[in-house]
């Protein structure tokens, strides 16, 4: 399946378009943005407006020139697509290590080509290691083989794990966002912008895609995913929080399996006692299983936010209102402030996720803080993170 265009966000392609044309783009980005909202797209057709060589003058990309239609079906030999991806397995050095992260890459290109929104690796520990950021070093500092200039789109750039195990490859990094050659273009994208090194964040220029409202994500699930139902395409808008990708989704699993997840943990909550928590934590695994939990916790995260809404007594700002008062938001729930709590212990729990924590450990925690928060008692996330921050050293 071909690369297309972001949909939905004209304004911001015609900046990057006018951007690109008089050469003012900045040279090392930050795609932010949540999940499902496009990023991929987005970084993509950067891309594509960067390696145009439009027949006639006019906007980039064009979408019918060679190089546009090389990039669009993955196949330029200028763009680079990078992503997280499991740590291979031991090698007998360090050269050979990077071969073999990058013949993982390739594997997962070809699937990419196939299906651009293949969800890779869903179950595994994954991550941008040291080896795959030297490859990526070493690609930026080659000329561009075809085209003036080479793109780097780096995914999921807040995995990238700290590369204190090698001081150069970290410094080399980072110099590269800073100064890159002068035929370089970095794109990196995050869902999760505030778990980025600081040392990276702050040497890139961010490019925040924003949710589109209900009604423009309801004209895509009636146009694009074939919803005639007018009710249901704006409900499914409405779950999907303004993110055309993450509306897919839904459509595609109609079984709503994130949905019935989330519910599963609520009601855990809810009911609070240690049991009824063990029993949700244990069905996820105490080893990787990221696919499975990070879109439970978002769903989650939807029917807590509704259930705010709810006890605010402004059920219309519902995503989802039947799955907010099912929780018991419409009186007799939890007050706005617990309600409050058990959303901070969902962020803190997603940046467990991010970081490759036990989701079994993660989910444990969550619902225990959660059912504090529910119960009235306190749960010590009054400042920061602190129980998480202590299982993280504790790894
Ligand atoms: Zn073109």
């Amino acid at each position: 399946m071909n690369a297309e265009r972001p949909w939905g966000q004209e304004d911001l392609l015609q900046r990057l378009a006018s951007a690109v044309a008089g050469r003012r783009l900045p040279q090392s980005l930050l795609v932010h943005g949540p999940e499902g909202v496009g990023k991929r797209s987005l970084a993509l057709w950067i891309a594509r407006a960067l390696q145009c060589e439009p027949a006639e003058a006019g906007d980039v990309p064009c979408e019918a020139c060679r190089p546009c239609g090389m990039a669009a079906r993955l196949e330029h030999p200028d763009i680079h697509l990078h992503f997280p991806m499991p740590r291979p397995k031991r090698a007998a050095s360090r050269a050979k290590l990077r071969e073999a992260i990058e013949a993982q890459r390739h594997e997962r290109l070809a699937r990419l080509r196939e299906d651009l929104h293949a969800r890779l690796d869903p179950d595994a520990v994954t991550g941008l290691y040291v080896a795959a950021v030297e490859n990526i070093r070493d690609q930026a500092s080659r000329r561009p083989s075809m085209a003036r200039r080479s793109v780097f789109v780096i995914e999921d750039a807040e995995r990238m794990v700290p590369q204190s195990a090698s001081p150069e490859a970290a410094n080399a990094f980072l110099k590269l966002l800073e100064e890159p050659p002068p035929f370089a273009y970095i794109v990196l994208t995050s869902g999760r912008p505030d778990a980025l090194l600081p040392t990276i964040r702050s040497r890139t220029v961010p490019l925040r895609i924003a949710p589109l409202p209900t009604e423009r994500v309801a004209a895509y699930v009636a146009e694009h995913l074939g919803v005639r139902d007018d009710d249901r395409a704006r409900a499914v808008a409405r779950r999907a929080g303004g993110a055309v990708y993450r509306a897919r989704t839904l459509v595609d699993s109609e079984a709503g399996e994130s949905e019935a997840a989330a519910d599963g943990l609520l009601a855990a909550a809810l009911d609070g006692s240690p049991q009824a928590r063990y029993r949700a934590a244990s069905r996820y695994s105490a080893r990787g299983a990221r696919g499975e939990l990070e879109p439970a916790l978002e769903a989650l995260r939807i029917r807590l936010r509704d259930m705010l809404c709810i006890a605010a007594g402004a059920p219309d700002a519902a995503l989802d209102p039947a799955g907010g008062r099912g929780a018991g938001g419409a009186g007799g729930g939890p007050a706005e402030g617990a309600v409050l709590e058990a959303l901070g212990a969902i962020d803190a729990a997603m940046e467990g996720v991010g970081r490759n924590l036990n989701p079994q450990a993660t989910t444990a925690l969550l619902l225990e803080e959660m059912s504090a928060a529910f119960a009235g008692r306190p749960t010590g996330r009054t400042a920061g993170t602190p129980q998480f921050a202590g299982v993280l050293r504790s790894l």
